[in-house]
């Protein structure tokens, strides 16, 4: 893998969807702001030449996004901006929709945020790729008075597509607006908002090679979101998330949008190759293992694959020079299965025998070839391991 971990060159990282490693783009530009002086808000020109650094950011996000600069409001993350869309949102009654398979940073979120009224929170399920129930979801609008229909683009475990355009559809006909958790999808699939009409979307920049602990909410404009600010305070980013910008996160994060922008097509195409290869070479060695969502469009760089009867954890454990994930990274330690994946209708042992891979811009063909002999490799060492301690 290129230089972005030249420390690490013995370990494969195949763990893009926990987080990518920092562009060098996104590295020069938020070391550039770390070393200036000023903050954003200041009137004097160190203040001027911060906010100048933002504007840039904010600029460089919305050609990413096709969106407008001042659509965008700058926030620590895409759970930040998550909790911010549903808290908002809410604040207009009626009853918020989301799915079985989001990131707890929705499912959570939305619990929280209808706390006491939990007839106030309709979860879709999804069908055995992952795919949402639109059908439930016309039943849910047609009966019920709905706030926000919150879906995501992409899902981080098996990288599963959502097509939003029947669901905006259906959503803004009934009056609901639609937020979407973009998180897994923006800078490695083309997001186009003049095209896709969501209200809301969320993003977190250190899955597209910015820093981590910086993201951003998409806010439409003319949207009638309740004026509900998580942070109170200086009145920053026009109201809606006070408290002094992270210049430096921020420059990063639009030094990896433009990048990620330039590259876009070229990129994700070729991740889409060496992921397709990496399925290729483990379904061949390890005929048995099943990939999640195969029959539906997922990310280029993604692929969760179960191992039946070989825990997932065991097999991490078993090639330590490859970084990969057993469920997702937020979940991995938790002794709970994949909410994602027992959604999917995966039997718990299943969910427990599987693991994600993710790929991204620095991956290489070397990478995936390390990769494929370590995970076939670990997965019959613990498949010898077991039936050892199962002979009488
Ligand atoms: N949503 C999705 C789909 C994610 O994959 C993640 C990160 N795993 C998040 C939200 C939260 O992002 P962050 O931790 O950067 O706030």
């Amino acid at each position: 893998m290129a230089e972005a971990r030249a420390e690490e060159v013995d370990i494969v990282y195949l763990d893009y969807n926990a987080t990518a490693p920092l562009r060098p783009e996104a590295l020069d530009a938020t070391l550039a702001a770390l070393k200036s002086v000023g903050n954003a808000s200041s009137m004097h020109h160190l203040g001027s030449d911060a906010a100048a650094r933002v504007g840039a950011a904010r600029r460089q996000l919305a050609g990413l996004l096709n969106c407008s600069p001042g659509e965008i409001i700058f926030t620590s993350g895409a759970t930040e901006a998550n909790n911010l869309a549903l808290h908002a949102a809410y604040a207009r009654g009626g009853a918020l929709v989301t799915t079985a398979v989001e990131h707890p940073a929705i499912l959570e979120t939305a619990r929280a945020v209808t706390e006491g009224e939990p007839d106030s929170l309709v979860v879709l399920p999804v069908d055995a790729d992952g795919v949402v129930d639109l059908e439930s979801l016309h039943g849910i609008l047609r009966e019920r008075h709905v706030a926000l229909v919150s879906v995501m683009l992409a899902n981080n475990e098996t990288g599963v597509l959502t097509d939003l355009t029947p669901v905006i559809k259906a959503a803004h006909e009934a009056g609901a607006l639609v937020h979407t958790d973009a998180t897994q999808y923006v800078g490695r699939l083309p997001v186009d908002l003049d095209a896709l009409d969501v209200d809301l979307l969320s993003l977190s920049a250190h899955k597209f090679g910015g820093p981590q602990g910086v993201g951003a909410l998409f806010v439409r404009r003319g949207t009638s979101l309740p004026h509900r600010p998580l942070l109170i305070g200086g009145g920053q980013e026009r109201g809606w998330r006070a408290g002094t910008l992270n210049v430096a996160g921020i420059a990063g994060l639009g030094a990896a949008a433009e990048a990620a922008d330039l590259k876009l097509q070229t990129e994700s195409a070729r991740v889409a190759k060496l992921r397709d290869a990496l399925e290729a070479g483990l379904t061949t060695r390890l005929p048995g293992c099943r990939i999640n969502g195969a029959g539906v469009p997922r990310l280029p760089g993604v692929t969760s694959i179960t191992f039946p009867g070989v825990p997932a954890d065991a097999v991490l454990a078993a090639m330590p020079h490859v970084a990969a994930s057993d469920g997702s990274a937020c979940a991995s330690g938790a002794p709970t299965p994949s909410h994602v994946l027992l959604a999917m209708g995966r039997t718990r042992d299943d969910a427990d025998s599987t693991v994600r891979f993710s790929l991204g811009y620095a991956t290489t063909e070397g990478d995936i070839e390390r990769g494929v002999d370590a995970a076939a490799g670990a997965v019959a060492q613990v498949r010898s391991a077991m039936a050892a301690t199962a002979e009488p």
